[in-house]
């Protein structure tokens, strides 16, 4: 069994982005059978797992929002004024570990793994990756 790491570095364009990192992920693999960790560095971000659907990835965007909207006073914009950009973080989630069969993401037919910035647009998010397997 060996334990591997690395990084994935991205740049953001928008406020709001949902980035499909499946194939970049892929890449990465160079083992044929285990797991690996995706976290997200980064705490107003989020790494998922979802449907790369273009009208459900704007439904996500539209429910976030409403969830977390502009009628409050949130604390910690005191600080840095992007509460609702972490607030969306805690809703999701910031890693996932999947499986890897045959040297790649073991996903469902339907499944993609997305990076989602909620603070962009930034440069140099970092994904760090740690690979169990053989
Ligand atoms: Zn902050």
């Amino acid at each position: 069994m060996t334990i591997k790491t690395n990084s994935l570095k991205l740049n953001t364009n928008k406020n709001f982005e949902i980035i499909d990192i499946t194939s970049r992920i892929n890449e990465v693999i160079d083992i044929e059978d285990g797991i690996i960790s995706i976290f997200s560095k980064h705490s107003t971000s989020a790494i998922v797992v979802n449907e790369n659907e273009s009208g459900l990835l704007k439904d996500l965007e539209l429910v976030l929002n409403n969830l977390i909207g502009d009628e409050f006073s949130y604390e910690h914009d005191r600080i840095d004024n992007n509460a609702k950009s972490h607030l969306k973080s805690f809703l999701l989630s910031s890693s996932e570990c999947l499986p890897i069969k045959n040297g790649r993401l073991d996903l469902g037919t339907w499944q993609s793994v997305f990076f989602i910035e909620l603070d962009g647009p930034r440069h140099g998010r970092t994904i760090s990756l740690t690979i169990i397997g053989e």
